[in-house]
């Protein structure tokens, strides 16, 4: 059973930053270009032979789901993907989000994947690929 490790990073856009808006906050990244991204970087695992899949509803109004299975970086990287997509960002998932900086809010929140590293069963680093 191998894990694969994801180092993906977090854009958020939300509408004020520290409860200021967005063009009148002083924070550094506000104060260059107040429409950058806010960015924040977070760690995922996923295992082997886990499923996942967008759902869909069949002719017979049936919510059903494509299912795929992990088993090397490319699907470890669709896992992670789709599970983003369907459940939409939910900082339970990616990333606690801090209150106070995001007040209204993350806005819309993309992500990028920028490494996935796989470990064997002892904890291994065996193969490692940036993307
Ligand atoms: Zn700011």
């Amino acid at each position: 059973m191998r894990t694969y490790k994801l180092f993906y990073s977090l854009y958020f856009s939300p509408p004020t930053h520290y409860g200021i808006p967005r063009n009148a906050c002083k924070c550094e990244i506000c104060t260059e270009d107040c429409d950058l991204s806010i960015v924040r970087n977070g760690i995922s695992y996923i295992t082997d032979s886990e499923t996942y899949g967008p759902e869909f509803t069949d002719k017979t109004d049936t919510v059903k789901q494509n299912y795929f299975i992990v088993e090397d970086f490319s699907t470890a990287y669709n896992c992670f993907e789709s599970n983003f997509v369907t459940n939409g960002f939910s900082e339970e998932n990616y990333f606690k989000i801090d209150k106070k900086e995001f007040a209204d809010g993350p806005g819309d929140v993309a992500f990028s994947i920028e490494k996935i590293e796989i470990y064997d069963i002892n904890n291994k680093l065996i193969e490692s690929i940036d993307y």
